[in-house]
């Protein structure tokens, strides 16, 4: 039940998981676990999750696709001006 209100939440828009994590009252862990269900769950569907990855707004640099939690530091200029990963779900 839970699941299905995540996957009309992010039909709607993206969202990260800082967000999520805060609109279903469950701790980051527990959110990305929801998330990574999800992610296999919608593939029956013809649906997907699209991950826009963490980056620095500093200089630009993307962070893997994998990394879905906010990272705390630019590896590249050290900066920690970052953009969370985003995640939302596509027909
Ligand atoms: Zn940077």
């Amino acid at each position: 039940m839970f699941r299905k209100q995540l996957r009309t939440w992010l039909l709607q828009r993206a969202m990260p998981l800082s967000e999520l994590s805060e609109m279903a009252g469950e701790g980051l862990k527990a959110m990305e676990a929801d998330l990574r269900h999800l992610a296999r769950s919608l593939k029956h569907e013809g649906l997907r999750l699209v991950v826009e990855p963490a980056t620095c707004r500093r200089c630009g640099f993307q962070f893997p696709r994998d990394k879905w939690h906010k990272p705390s530091r630019c590896p590249r200029c050290k900066g920690d001006w970052l953009d969370e990963p985003r995640f939302h779900v596509e027909r």
